[in-house]
């Protein structure tokens, strides 16, 4: 007897897997997606192992596979295996990652007559069975639903259970049918020989059908048929003149079905390597070394270059190597949406053999991107940071871009892993190359490269195309310096000159405001209430578009009070500024510029933002106001000035991570201008000119700063000197929540005490810093230490609490 090891998805399976045992004639394999009976239920499986004993003296029998091949190769069961421990998930959870788009799905449940049982007696049967049983015979087969609406649903079940007991049907079961469906288009082509064709065009000339005659004579010069859409836009066509050929005869309509491509090559262009400079070849040779299975210290390089160094042209060359050696790669970008350029810099370098795989495709572009990629038909993968789990065979290369971005640590579902670990697992299961690139590497990566456990590469310059696109200058203005020579505008002198003399000289100006909607808060003057969600505690921001208050945690909505809701005074104040809020005082200080905003607020829908990216290319707007999303990815050659209109915001959140953060932020925002040969200037206004992550942004010093934030974090005992994970427990009473928090705080104490850990200490429990979200409080308990996977799998959590492993994020 071969048993197998499944995981289940079912929440009850927590982070471990069942034994089930493989019945006669049934061929499962490792990786295989299976029907289990797990309590009275039906679940998917994934089966993780064969074994020839079970974990459990009874087991149950697997009901039957899902689909003949496995879904998961052996690696990406190891790689699941690990994400469940390491990050505390259900192990289904992780297993989940790997899956093929719409793959989660319920099962069906259909009844059919079981074979040889038709000189059967039926006279035993209870009236209910013998319904069921007639039915079932009727039709051959049936839904179990099916039968449940017509008997009700204990009934049906009960009596599909006798008749299944007495041999006189059989269950199956099948994936409820997904709601892909292969896309078709038409084809248009002649149903005439080339002789027919052209007398056939003559009488239509002669009739005046002149419509007509130019679309058979298109056809008649076509060698292949052709897309519909082409032919008529080709010759000005009407709907009603092919309508009119089609009913003659005269041409043929075929739907073909095609494949959904999500990557348009019809605008791309194919690129050839760039011959490189003497810092990329020596980075690339140092790939190319570790793809070739050199032995060298370390698969994973850090490739640190600032923006417009050549990273991108790097990572080309080490994957045009990759493939030459007969393997394929993975691309991460932090989000995909935002990042159309790159898209097309791999697909026109790899013509054809380049997959996107990210949520915003529709689900069949998905599904069809998935299994091009399995049958190994792509050499490029690109994805935010659910495309490291793509099914790319041959894995020989993965490259993380902007490795520091938040955007790749799972923070809001389990299992909250982070792409850069689950990366370099997979590497190390594969035997695959690494390279993370950034500009300016989280101080963690950093820290490591310096430590020798990642090999750094550097690219310390831009490659300079042309005159004048070195880094840009960066002046940093004191906002308090401005105050008090009495000037209360957002803009500062300096900006506001700047921007108007750009505009003047037809040069595109970025306005930058990490913050977006209209006011931050809004406040009584006259008894000082702020106007909080209801649900989450946050002050509400103003959105003027919808004037309305909207709380940017949960969405929460709420018309602008005409009166204090606390006190009745009509006296309500708006405070503070977002995106929407410098957009109008934009108009009223620069008021012959064209404006144009781009935040998440008017960037909801698909293709949004590469509309108004390219209408701001076009030059069809002078200055482009924005939140973080203006900092990525945007290389606009006629951008000369950048202003950061509030560097504070982020400055000030409490966070261990707020200057790295600002760093960051600062430095990308930075590298948005000069990308031309009008050279560029950046200007920053602050209340904290004299802090070092500003500094250092300023000067595109990564160093300074690095150096500066590393001594920091050693003596507060902050990564990567430690490790920390965040506990938060959620619960609708404040109350129990804090009860439950302490009585997690004082177990955890004690588990600590019990096995004498002594570098492990407990911060909280406590609040969160956003207390309520959803209408739900929160409480939480940092642990700081080592090896917390390890300490905290020993203990067990109710529902209600989430774990994050090294949390990017302690908000
Ligand atoms: P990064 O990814 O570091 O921002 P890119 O690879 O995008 O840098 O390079 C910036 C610009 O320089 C791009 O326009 C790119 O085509 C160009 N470039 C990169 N490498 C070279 C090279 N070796 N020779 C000439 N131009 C290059
Ligand atoms: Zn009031
Ligand atoms: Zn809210």
């Amino acid at each position: 007897m071969k048993y197998a090891e499944v995981s289940v998805n079912s929440p009850a399976a927590q982070r471990r897997t069942f034994s089930y045992s493989i019945p006669a004639g049934l061929s499962v394999s490792a990786g295989q997606a299976v029907w289990v009976p797990f309590g009275v239920k039906t679940l998917q499986g994934i089966v993780l192992e064969l074994s020839s004993c079970p974990a459990v003296e009874e087991t149950r029998d697997i009901l039957d596979v899902i689909e003949p091949y496995p879904v998961l190769s052996p690696a990406h069961i190891m790689l699941a295996r690990w994400i469940s421990e390491y990050y505390l998930s259900p192990l289904f959870d992780a297993v989940a990652l790997m899956l093929p788009p719409g793959f989660e799905r319920q099962p069906l449940t259909r009844i059919a007559a079981a074979q040889n049982k038709n000189g059967h007696d039926s006279s035993s049967l209870s009236p209910d069975q013998r319904q069921v049983f007639n039915l079932v015979r009727e039709q051959n087969e049936i839904n179990l639903k099916e039968l449940e609406k017509r008997l009700g649903k204990k009934k049906a079940q009960i009596a599909v259970s006798r008749l299944v007991k007495q041999g006189l049907v059989v269950r199956k079961y099948e994936l409820e049918p997904a709601r892909i469906k292969p896309r078709k288009v038409p084809y248009i082509c002649s149903s005439l020989t080339a002789g027919e064709a052209r007398e056939m065009i003559a009488k239509l000339r002669e009739k005046r059908a002149l419509k007509q005659a130019a679309l058979l004579e298109f056809l008649a010069q076509q060698t292949e048929t052709v897309l519909l859409t082409e032919a008529r836009k080709k010759t000005r066509c009407a709907k009603s003149v092919v309508d009119t050929l089609v009913s003659q005869g005269l041409v043929t309509i075929r739907q073909v079905e095609v494949r959904r491509e999500p990557i348009s090559y019809r605008q791309i262009t194919p690129s050839y390597p760039l011959k490189l400079t003497a810092a990329q070849e020596i980075a690339l040779k140092a790939i190319k070394d570790a793809l070739h299975g050199e032995k060298t210290n370390s698969n994973v390089f850090l490739l640190h270059g600032v923006t417009g160094s050549g990273k991108t042209e790097v990572y080309l060359q080490a994957l045009a190597e990759t493939v030459k050696l007969g393997k394929r790669g993975i691309v991460l970008v932090p989000e995909i949406a935002l990042t159309p350029q790159t898209v097309e810099r791999f697909a026109s370098r790899f013509p054809k053999r380049v997959a996107v795989l990210h949520s915003k495709l529709s689900p069949g572009e998905q599904f069809d991107e998935w299994h091009r990629i399995r049958n190994g038909e792509v050499d490029v993968v690109i994805g935010p940071r659910s495309a490291t789990f793509a099914p790319q065979p041959d894995l020989g290369l993965i490259v993380i871009d902007e490795e520091h971005e938040w955007t790749y640590k799972q923070s809001d579902k389990s299992p909250r892993y982070h792409t850069r670990a689950a990366a370099i697992k997979l590497a190390a299961l594969t035997g695959a190359v690494v390279v993370l690139g950034s500009a300016t590497p989280g101080v963690e990566t950093f820290y490591r490269a310096q430590k020798g456990s990642y090999q750094l590469l550097q690219l310390p310059e831009r490659v300079v195309p042309a005159e004048g696109s070195a880094l840009p200058g960066v002046e940093i203005i004191d906002l308090r310096e401005e105050l008090k020579a009495g000037n209360r505008s957002i803009f500062s002198r300096s900006l506001s000159q700047a921007t108007t003399k750009a505009v003047l000289e037809r040069e595109q100006v970025i306005l930058f405001l990490n913050r977006r909607g209209g006011a931050t808060s809004v406040q009584c003057r006259h008894c000082g209430f702020v106007m909080r969600c209801r649900r989450c505690e946050v002050t509400l921001t103003h959105h003027f578009a919808q004037n309305a208050l909207v709380c940017h945690q949960c969405n929460y909505k709420t018309p602008v009070p005409q009166s204090c809701p606390r006190c009745t005074s009509r006296q309500i104040k708006f405070l503070g500024i977002g995106t929407q809020k410098l957009e109008q005082e934009a108009s009223f200080t620069f008021p012959t510029a064209r404006l144009m905003r781009w935040d998440s607020d008017v960037t909801r829908e698909k293709g949004s933002h590469e509309k108004l990216l390219n209408q701001f290319r076009n030059h069809q707007a002078d200055i482009l106001i924005g939140t973080q999303m203006v900092t990525k990815g945007l290389d606009i050659p006629s951008v000369t000035l950048v202003g950061v209109v509030s560097a504070d915001i982020s400055l000030n959140l409490p966070d261990f991570r707020a200057g790295e953060r600002t760093f960051q932020l600062l430095s990308q925002v930075a590298g948005r201008a000069g990308r031309g040969t009008s050279g560029g200037q950046v200007i920053i206004q602050t209340f904290a000119p004299e802090h070092y992550a500003v500094r250092a942004a300023a000067k595109h010093d990564y160093a300074a700063f690095y150096e500066q934030e590393i001594v920091y974090r050693r003596q507060l005992n902050n990564p990567p000197f430690t490790q920390l994970a965040q506990l938060t427990y959620h619960h609708t009473n404040d109350a129990v929540c804090q009860r439950e928090a302490e009585r997690m705080g004082n177990r955890l104490t004690e588990e600590r005490d019990a096995k004498g850990i002594t570098d492990l200490s407990l911060i909280g429990p406590a609040p969160a810093f956003i207390h309520r979200l959803r209408g739900r409080f929160r409480w939480q308990i940092i642990l700081r230490g080592s090896q917390l996977s390890s300490f905290l799998s020993h203990v067990s959590f109710p529902q209600g609490w989430a774990i994050d492993i090294d949390p990017v994020n302690l908000l």
